[in-house]
């Protein structure tokens, strides 16, 4: 049985006053699903330490990005060392938005999750087609392609500690979602895609949260599709309420 994980993506908003506030406001929030749905929040690099010491131990804090580099002259770059400093344990790599404005590419991503698993924080790892792809009826090729290269030269044990997120690019911050049946279809066949890879018992444990315009209203129908193991929330987790609402539909 897989825990459900719904983690909120706050991209560059909050400042850490207002992140402090969000991320009290969940943690404090919880209801039944504490306990039950692993919660992670990801604030901007800045708010990190702070989000995490006011909700250690009751939601799981991760960052945005992360170098795949120790230290050095890389100004502008936070290593796995400095995100593991503030308390947060997780980290999203690959989110479409840094591919398509900051020049990450499949390899890029490959390099910092390797880097994100040996140095102790759990990747939340992105793909996800273009519009004009899933026109086109490539969504499986390219997703597989994103799969395959983004966890090559993995095992089943760094895989097992991995998240993937399956978020089409045409449904991130759009208001157009996957359909459930949409979103299932892809999950499958990346689960059967991993099981080729690393083995079945990695991809049958293998969390796998769908993205894309996931809100209050449309949460429980993807969230009840067998390969949908959580969710990965942007505009909706910025506000207690809607963010609360969707953790509450993965109970
Ligand atoms: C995201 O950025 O990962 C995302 C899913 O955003 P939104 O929920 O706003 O579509």
């Amino acid at each position: 049985m897989r825990k459900k994980i719904v983690a909120g993506n706050w991209k560059m908003n909050k400042t850490i006053p207002e992140g402090v506030e969000l991320a009290k406001a969940i943690a404090n929030g919880l209801g039944d699903a504490a306990g039950n749905v692993e919660v992670v929040v990801c604030p901007t690099a800045t708010a990190l330490k702070s989000v995490s010491d006011a909700v250690s131990g009751v939601i799981g804090v991760g960052a945005q990005n992360v170098y795949d580099q120790t230290s050095g002259a890389y100004t502008g770059e936070i290593s796995a060392e400095m995100v593991l400093d503030t308390g947060a344990t997780y980290v999203i790599l690959g989110h479409s938005e840094r591919r398509q404005y900051f020049g990450e590419t499949d390899d890029s991503v490959n390099s910092k999750v390797k880097f994100a698993l040996e140095n102790g924080l759990r990747p939340i790892v992105c793909v996800g087609e273009k519009q004009e792809q899933r026109e086109a009826g490539t969504t499986e090729d390219v997703v597989g392609a994103q799969v395959r290269a983004c966890l090559a030269g993995l095992d089943g044990a760094q895989v097992s500690t991995c998240v993937l997120a399956y978020e089409p690019v045409w449904a991130i911050g759009t208001g157009l979602t996957a359909t459930p049946e949409q979103a299932q279809e892809v999950h499958a066949f990346i689960r059967g895609l991993v099981a080729e890879m690393v083995g079945s018992d990695v991809a049958d444990g293998l969390r796998i949260q769908y993205g894309g315009s996931m809100k209050p209203a449309n949460a429980a129908e993807l969230l009840g599709q067998p390969d949908i193991d959580g969710g990965l929330i942007g505009g909706a987790s910025l506000a207690p309420d809607s963010f609360l609402a969707i953790v509450n539909a993965a109970v």
